[in-house]
């Protein structure tokens, strides 16, 4: 078999040089190596930046029609390769095909969003703020910014800010995550190939050590980050503390609450596509399900026999429906939660562990669905983020007390309320404290035109992703001032302006 080799993309083509260290690829439904992966160290980071530095000043003067026909060219060629970018998310990820075809559809809507900048980059003008005075505002580029990035979403979670921080007239060094990181670089060939500029879209990989030389860099400005929670916080830390403008998007813990008066055979089936979908390895995935009042036992026997049912395999078979774990180490970190939650009291009522799995090799890096029932907030794994193929089951006996329970907890990055009852909804709306809300929906992960981002120990920063919010996050707003003199102008006054 033969194993890929990865390196950076700097200045509009793949880096040369040397590197002093690499790391593995794997292919987690067969657990062999598939290629090696450059790490940059500070000498390729700078490399980067320079020249995204060097690539800023004719992109951010580069017209808006221009831009947006870049925009447009690089959504067609996104498009036209989406099966074989799905396959090379899969064959690094793990997830189904189907699954990474839906993950770059995603993205795209951001592309879809940016290629909208001229109307975005819209400032304000008011005519006669003070006596033949007008003012406006303008919106402008920050330089050289950049986007670090989990494994769990390749490409739409780098798609979320590149899109726009490009139309808006940034240039852009992207570090992924070293353990699936072709498809970025696809994405940078394709880049290419829409005729934007060298320079401006750049892809260094690597782990902490290329992380901190972006962070700490003179010449970058802002950066986007999304990943687990103790590294949100240090990038956070780290970058505000070297005077950039930080967005440190963290983990989660989502719960799915389901009143008595849900429709059951809905709750259940939300409960497993969104517990298993990507092997429960997004950060919109429902972990915890919180049974309100004495539907529990119903609720639990419905998603048993559904789980039971999910096809388990490699993510190129078209009969999987649930891929393998991202690595070993992953797996067997999952894997530890069922032993933690049994001795901590949850009753584990499908056990992933002996979950068949078909077509797969026995190397691969596999877990089935698993569902812990009778789960108290005090447990393990009710506590961390799994981040894997594991459902919690609550009890509660009144909304309130769900209510309590979502809003206790350090994260606020999704929930969902199943109900018939649109007061009952509209109250959980007003109340929950969690960035993202679906009703009846069990993913509420907002459209590129509404902005992406949790509370509370799920977003670090101001901005959440995309959107709007995505438009303010890479530009700043500059005020102007004007007066064209006419002959009827006062001459001197050495008073403060006023609106006169
Ligand atoms: P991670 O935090 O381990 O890695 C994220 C990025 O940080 C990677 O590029 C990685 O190379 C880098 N990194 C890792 N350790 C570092 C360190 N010590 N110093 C500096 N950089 C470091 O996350 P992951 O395992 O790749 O992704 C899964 C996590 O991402 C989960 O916690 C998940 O909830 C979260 N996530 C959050 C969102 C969101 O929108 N809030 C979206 C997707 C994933």
């Amino acid at each position: 078999m033969s194993v890929t080799h990865v390196s950076h993309w700097i200045d509009g083509k793949p880096w040369q040089g040397p590197a002093e260290r690499r790391g593995d690829i794997y292919n987690p439904a067969t657990g062999r190596v598939s290629g090696t992966v450059d790490f940059a160290g500070p000498a390729e980071v700078d490399a980067a930046v320079a020249a995204a530095k060097r690539a800023f000043p004719a992109w951010r003067d580069t017209s808006l029609s221009r831009r947006t026909e870049i925009l447009f060219a690089f959504r067609e060629l996104v498009r036209a390769h989406r099966d074989e970018l799905a396959r090379i998310i899969s064959a690094e990820h793990g997830k189904v095909v189907s699954d990474a075809l839906g993950e770059v559809s995603r993205g795209l809507e951001v592309v879809e969003f940016a290629c909208g900048i001229p109307h975005l980059l819209k400032g304000g003008y008011s005519e006669n703020v003070s006596t033949r005075v007008d003012a406006y505002s303008i919106l402008q580029p920050l330089g050289v910014v950049t986007g670090i990035t989990p494994f769990n979403f390749p490409a739409m979670v780098p798609m979320w800010m590149f899109p726009i921080a490009i139309a808006c007239g940034n240039t852009f060094v992207l570090k992924p995550s070293e353990k699936d990181p072709s498809a970025p670089m696809r994405l940078a060939e394709l880049w290419a190939e829409a005729g934007l500029p060298d320079g401006v879209f750049n892809v260094v990989h690597g782990g902490k050590e290329a992380v901190d030389a972006l962070l700490t860099h003179e010449d970058v400005k802002a950066v986007s980050f999304v990943g687990s929670t103790p590294i949100a916080r240090y990038v956070y830390a780290t970058a505000a503390a070297h005077g950039k403008r930080v967005q440190a998007l963290g983990g989660a813990k989502n719960h799915m609450v389901v009143l008595p008066d849900a429709d059951l055979d809905l709750a259940a089936d939300a409960a497993v596509s969104a517990g298993f979908g990507s092997a429960g390895e997004r950060c919109m995935a429902i972990s915890a399900v919180v049974a309100v009042g004495g539907i529990a036992d119903d609720l639990v026997a419905r998603i048993k026999q559904r789980v039971a049912q999910l096809r388990v395999g490699p993510g190129d078979d078209e009969r999987s429906e649930m891929g393998p774990l991202v690595t070993r180490e992953h797996r067997d970190r999952v894997a530890s939660y069922l032993e933690s939650g049994v001795r901590e009291g949850a009753t584990l009522v499908v056990d992933g562990r002996i979950h068949p799995v078909i077509g797969g090799e026995r190397d691969g890096f596999w877990l089935g669905p698993s569902v812990l029932d009778h789960v108290t907030p005090d447990m393990a794994c009710y506590r961390d983020e799994i981040f894997g193929p594991v459902l919690s089951i609550l009890r509660v006996d009144t909304y309130e007390e769900a209510i309590d329970l979502i809003n206790a907890n350090p994260y606020g990055n999704g929930t969902a309320i199943f109900t018939n009852d649109g007061g009952a909804a509209r109250r959980f709306q007003n109340e929950v404290e969690v960035g993202m809300v679906g009703i009846n929906v069990p993913i509420p992960v907002p459209m590129a035109y509404y902005s992406f981002g949790g509370w509370k120990n799920s977003l670090f920063g101001d901005s959440h992703a995309h959107g709007t919010e995505g438009v303010h996050f890479y530009t700043r707003t500059k005020a102007v001032t004007v007066r064209w003199q006419d002959p009827s102008h006062g001459g001197v006054n050495l008073g403060f302006p006023t609106t006169k």
